[in-house]
């Protein structure tokens, strides 16, 4: 949600319902003062068929953590239990700052579910990235080892099965698995078929769990057992059309005690076949409200469910859905579309322009300028989101360079 976004919904929800809603609210924001029948800390789910329970919000660590001890702390003291980082978050300091965190704390590290991944390309690399994941996190283990940002199920070959079988013999890693924003329902489809996936970890919200591909996507991956984390759960989008009715959307949510963001992810809770939502929770404020959520038990009207599927139909060519085999596929060279569009969702949704600059000017110099000048028509009609990659991507290429 931008700022803007918030201060309208607040505004419009203050209008509506006065100062009894802005009690509601602030009730909202904080876990300890929320329903009486709520637990006091996030409930918990198995994750798949593992065995293993995980608290359905887990804390993202792409942040400052060596600086904000206080805010892992404060996490553990409400249940949010499962920690989610990787090798190359913040250049190593997520990782370094949940090692500074178990070095002050060494009794926590039995609380958390401990996950980290890996981007190299090779078992090697794999095997070299964990031990320094283990070393910068003072920790002789992992939880769940994610093999990164997958964009196809052919990346899960049988080196990577006899890597994870083996690192798992050697005590270092409990569950193994991939995450991916990417070409995610056939990276589902094909983990449900191998048979040795534990976990996944893939881009999901209130827009992608209406189509019937994701549907049958989770179903495959909920009968064979795999636990299923969700992230960018807020569906953010990379084209902001501010219009009335989008706005409005927040006050309607926040007449029924809670915000569009919240709203969004218990949308998703609502789902039995998602264990957890990985959200980045930078702030103790954010952490609070999304601890909020999680406690709270009331569940969305059909009305309000109504709202966000329209609210998705309605803003389809503002959100990549990241298929990107379909418009990558189509370009006479190589840009990859995806991941510019989540660069821009970073900038104009999250409101995290430099995070996302840097990683748009860490693509090479060809590919931005490149970005620029190619011709998008046949990527555009073959987009089933019906996005203006070409005008995106020159945009992109102005504004992130
Ligand atoms: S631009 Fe369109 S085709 Fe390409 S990944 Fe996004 S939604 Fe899919």
């Amino acid at each position: 949600m931008t700022d803007s976004k918030r201060d309208y919904s607040r505004r419009e929800f203050l209008k509506t319902t006065g100062a009894a809603g802005a009690g509601l609210l602030a009730a909202s924001a904080f876990p300890g003062t929320l329903a009486a029948q709520a637990p006091d800390r996030v409930p918990n789910r198995p994750f798949g068929k593992t065995g293993v329970q995980v608290a359905i919000l887990s804390l993202g660590g792409m942040f400052d953590i060596p600086n904000n001890q206080l805010l892992m702390r404060q996490a553990l003291k409400w249940g949010v239990t499962y920690w989610d980082t990787a090798n190359s978050y913040e250049g190593g300091n997520s990782e370094l700052g949940i090692g500074k965190y178990f070095a002050r704390y060494p009794e926590d590290r039995k609380l958390v579910f401990l996950v980290t991944k890996s981007t190299a390309w090779t078992v090697k690399g794999m095997s070299d990235h964990l031990d320094l994941s283990l070393e910068r996190m003072q920790t002789d283990h992992v939880d769940l080892f994610f093999v990164h940002a997958i964009r196809n199920i052919s990346s899960m070959d049988k080196d990577r099965q006899r890597w994870g079988e083996k690192a798992k013999a050697d005590g270092k890693i409990r569950l193994f698995g991939f995450s991916t924003h990417s070409n995610m329902e056939e990276c589902l489809l094909g983990a449900a078929e191998l048979g040795w996936i534990d976990g996944i970890m893939m881009t999901y919200n209130y827009r992608l769990m209406q189509t019937d591909r994701m549907r049958r996507a989770v179903d495959a991956c909920a009968r064979a057992g795999i636990g299923l984390t969700a992230m960018k759960t807020q569906g953010g989008g990379q084209v902001l059309t501010g219009s009335a009715e989008e706005l409005k959307l927040g006050g309607r949510f926040l007449q029924s005690g809670y915000t569009e963001g919240q709203a969004k992810l218990k949308a998703v809770w609502e789902n039995p076949q998602i264990a957890s939502i990985c959200s980045q929770m930078p702030t103790m404020a954010l952490l609070a409200q999304n601890t909020a959520a999680a406690l709270n038990r009331t569940k969305l009207s059909a009305d309000e469910r109504n709202a966000l599927e329209n609210h998705a139909l309605a803003g389809a060519s503002g959100y990549c859905a990241g298929c990107t085999d379909i418009c990558e596929g189509a370009l006479p060279a190589a840009v990859p579309v995806g991941r510019v569009m989540r660069y821009l969702m970073y900038c104009r949704s999250y409101g995290s322009r430099e995070f996302a600059r840097r990683r748009f000017n860490a693509l090479p110099a060809e590919t931005r300028i490149l970005m620029g000048r190619l011709d998008y028509t046949a990527a555009e009609a073959r987009c089933p989101q019906k996005m203006p990659i070409g005008r995106l991507m020159r945009e992109a290429a102005a504004d992130l360079a």
